[in-house]
């Protein structure tokens, strides 16, 4: 283990690492940060919750001039995300006097203006509003010296692949650029090198996506059993549990049910106002609420240290979904649960995650002694035709993360008609899976 101190990084920041209790540098940062700070590209994949954020966040506060322009961009899939990061970046950042701008859907554009007007070195953004800011000159890239694609595997996918391209194509060729995820699919990287120069790639635990720390299991049970068994897993949890649901609409319900049983839980789901998912984040975050019931919007990067179980009440429709999921438990080193419920009728999918799991894995209905009473064939269910037979890839059926795609939202589109003609695949014209 490497103490802050020998990465090369100004007492002003190692004052703001050490005030957050930050005692030594995890793996990927002690990696990534000597790295970046020469200036090359870097691909950062290490499993969730082991601290990638501090890894691009320190390195670009290190190099970033106090008054001197926008000179950091860091794009996130989702809002929620894009806050954590800026609220982080401005602990590291307490003492280096760096400014810093959080860009994303569902917000006025007001607040947003002000900020910039007032001015700032570092923008974290999602992609749909940074292109509004971008088209009406209230962001330029000039001076950009240092982007991160955090999320990276989702920001490459089909649903922001055409955004990422434009608003690079903004920034100056001469940038440091890097790509961080707990997924990094072999396709990603080999498109990252359209985007990056000559990489360090720093693939940490590329082999092994199952979640250290997590112990996970399964249950197999009728979708109409599934409330009563989530009551019994939730009640004896003394920190707080997210339930990862496959639709907004079943977010919504599951939510109103553990609001009947007096449980206290909020909901996060895409449909939802802006105010209202700052709302449910707040009171998640601060520990008001227990219990945060969300479709997979909350899957990715969403870092709440108190979490202690995670229940896929439906089991994700995009496999690696599953890992990002059960990763907002077990943060920083710490143990966690997971529990996923299958359905019957998505034992071929969960068939499918199971097989990547390399860890061991609970069998609930044996422990419990539960029986499931699938008919014959529907046990013996191959994998499901949408996930394109045998083939484990995301890409090779046509769209990866096509059922997580995050588009930032149906209300932040504004002035982006060029992307709206691109039709469908660009899920622009829709509203929001998640
Ligand atoms: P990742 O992006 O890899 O999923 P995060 O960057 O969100 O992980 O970090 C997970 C948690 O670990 C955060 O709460 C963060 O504050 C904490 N953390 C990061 N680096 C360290 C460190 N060196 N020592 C202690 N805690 C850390
Ligand atoms: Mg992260």
């Amino acid at each position: 283990m490497t103490k802050f101190e020998e990465l090369g990084l100004s007492e002003e920041l190692l004052k703001g690492v050490r005030e957050l209790g930050f005692d030594e540098a995890f793996p990927i940062q002690e990696a990534v940060i000597p790295v970046l700070l020469t200036g090359r590209d870097v691909v950062g994949q290490a499993h969730t919750g082991s601290g990638k954020t501090a890894a691009f966040a320190l390195s670009m506060l290190q190099e970033i001039q106090p008054k001197k322009g926008i000179q950091g961009l860091i794009m996130a899939p989702t809002r929620e995300l894009a806050m954590q990061i800026t609220d982080e970046i401005k602990k590291f950042g307490k003492h280096a006097r760096i400014r810093v701008a959080t860009v994303y859907g569902g917000q006025g554009m007001g607040l947003q203006l002000d900020a910039l007007e007032r001015g700032v070195e570092i923008v974290v953004a999602t992609p749909g509003r940074l292109i509004d800011h971008l088209k009406r000159g209230s962001i330029e890239l000039r001076d950009v010296t240092h982007i991160v694609l955090d999320e990276a595997d989702t920001m490459l996918d089909m649903g922001f692949i055409d955004d990422i391209q434009f608003i690079l194509d903004l920034a100056p060729e001469d940038r440091v650029m890097s790509l961080f995820s707990a997924t990094m699919p072999t396709e990603i990287l080999r498109l990252s090198e359209e985007y990056l120069k000559n990489p360090k790639q720093f693939l940490l635990d590329a082999d092994d996506l199952s979640g250290e720390g997590i112990d996970q299991s399964y249950l197999v049970i009728k979708d109409r059993d599934k409330f009563k068994y989530l009551i019994d897993f939730v009640k004896p949890i003394k920190g707080q549990s997210i339930v990862f649901c496959s639709t907004k609409y079943r977010t919504r319900d599951v939510a109103k049910f553990l609001h009947q049983e007096k449980f206290n839980a909020v909901a996060i789901e895409g449909d939802m106002s802006q105010h209202r998912r700052e709302q449910s984040m707040g009171k998640f975050r601060s520990g008001k609420a227990d219990i945060l019931v969300a479709t997979d919007v909350a899957s990715r990067g969403i870092d709440v240290p108190r979490v202690e179980l995670v229940i896929n009440y439906d089991v994700p429709n995009q496999e690696l979904a599953y890992f990002h999921r059960i990763g907002r438990t077990a943060r920083a080193g710490a143990k966690g649960q997971a529990i996923t419920f299958v359905s019957y009728s998505s034992v071929g999918d969960w068939n499918l995650i199971k097989r990547q799991i390399k860890v061991p894995l609970k069998d609930l209905n044996q422990e419990m002694g539960i029986e499931i009473s699938i008919p014959d064939p529907l046990k013996r269910q191959t994998p499901s035709r949408r996930y394109g037979g045998q083939s484990r890839s995301n890409y090779s059926r046509g769209g990866y993360g096509r059922t997580d795609r995050g588009r930032d939202s149906r209300d932040d589109r504004g002035g982006r008609k060029r992307y709206a003609d691109k039709g469908s695949r660009n899920s622009y014209g829709g509203r929001s899976r998640w």
